[in-house]
């Protein structure tokens, strides 16, 4: 494994396992298979509801504690100081864990810098070794940056070979913030595990097209947490460190980007709009 020296000096691997829509009954399974294929670095959220299957897979693998790296997720619904300190306290429940590795701000809506206050305060209470935000775009890393005590370590962003977020990357760098891909498949769209350009890349290499834009992201000093429930996915994701992209096809791959997200902006209003309708339907309201 390779790992990332975040700005607080913790390392972070640059390769986990991701959990986003993966079904709560069936999470405990497939972390315990990611851990089985190599796997140390787990990433959860409170929104994904399924940090118990992760805390029963890590607990139950026999496997130190201190070899895991993870993170998870405050959800806007429990944006604020009080409500984000206690949903800390039940994420670590839920975890089985006296501390979370990682703890990132899920979204930049509501009141997160109340949030971002009681992460701070989880920080120093040495419940948390690192804090981070995540889908903060430029203008808003910068500001949270500025106007806050522990700087933030990670932004986790969609990442993926068509939207490679190459100007956020520039940002993040100046700033000594490390950079997390979310969706580092896309989900698929785009027809993301044909594209022409991927895979001959991969061929020259005998990887395939999902190999090879993990190393892409890895070569570009991005940290990528790919999910997948089938074990010998889990197994071929993990294989990228045998090989490595030369100048010429990391420029093919480069020449990709289409410099816009495959899923949402969080700078369009009907985006905010749509995340306020789950987080109300979520209050009940
Ligand atoms: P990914 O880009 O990782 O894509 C996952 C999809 O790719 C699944 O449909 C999976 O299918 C398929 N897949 C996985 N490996 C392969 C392979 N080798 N060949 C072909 N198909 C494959 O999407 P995610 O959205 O899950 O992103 C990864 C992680 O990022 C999440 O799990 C989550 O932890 C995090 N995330 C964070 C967000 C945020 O807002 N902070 C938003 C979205 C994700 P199958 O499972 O059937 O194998």
């Amino acid at each position: 494994m390779e790992y990332k020296l975040l700005n607080n000096g913790v390392k972070m691997p640059v390769l986990g396992y991701g959990v986003y829509q993966v079904d709560p009954a069936e999470c405990e399974r497939c972390v315990a298979d990611a851990i089985a294929a190599g796997y140390r670095s787990i990433d959860t959220a409170q929104a994904y509801a399924n940090e118990s299957g992760v805390g029963n897979a890590v607990k139950k693998s026999g496997i130190k504690r201190g070899e895991f790296f993870i993170t998870t997720k405050v959800w806007i619904t429990n944006a604020g100081e009080k409500a984000a300190a206690k949903s800390i306290e039940n994420s670590l429940k839920e975890l089985k864990t006296d501390y979370i590795d990682l703890l990132l701000i899920h979204q930049p809506f509501g009141d997160y810098y109340g949030t971002y206050r009681a992460m701070e305060k989880a920080y120093r209470d040495g419940k948390v070794r690192a804090i981070g935000v995540s889908n903060f775009y430029p203008d808003r890393l910068i500001d949270i940056f500025n106007f806050c005590d522990v700087k933030p370590a990670v932004n986790q962003v969609e990442t993926h070979v068509f939207q490679q977020q190459k100007a956020a990357h520039a940002i993040m760098e100046k700033y000594g913030v490390a950079h997390e891909s979310w969706g580092p498949f896309a989900e698929g769209r785009g027809d993301f595990f044909t594209n022409p350009v991927v895979k001959a890349v991969g061929e020259k290499y005998g990887k395939s097209v999902a190999q090879t834009a993990l190393r892409y992201l890895i070569q570009s000093g991005v940290i990528v947490i790919p999910k997948s429930v089938r074990r010998e996915r889990m197994e071929e994701n993990f294989n990228v460190f045998d090989f490595a992209l030369s100048p010429e096809d990391m420029a093919k791959i480069s020449a990709l980007d289409e410099g816009e997200s495959k899923f949402f902006s969080h700078y369009d209003p009907s985006t905010v709009e749509w995340f306020m309708s789950i987080v109300n339907s979520q209050m009940g309201k």
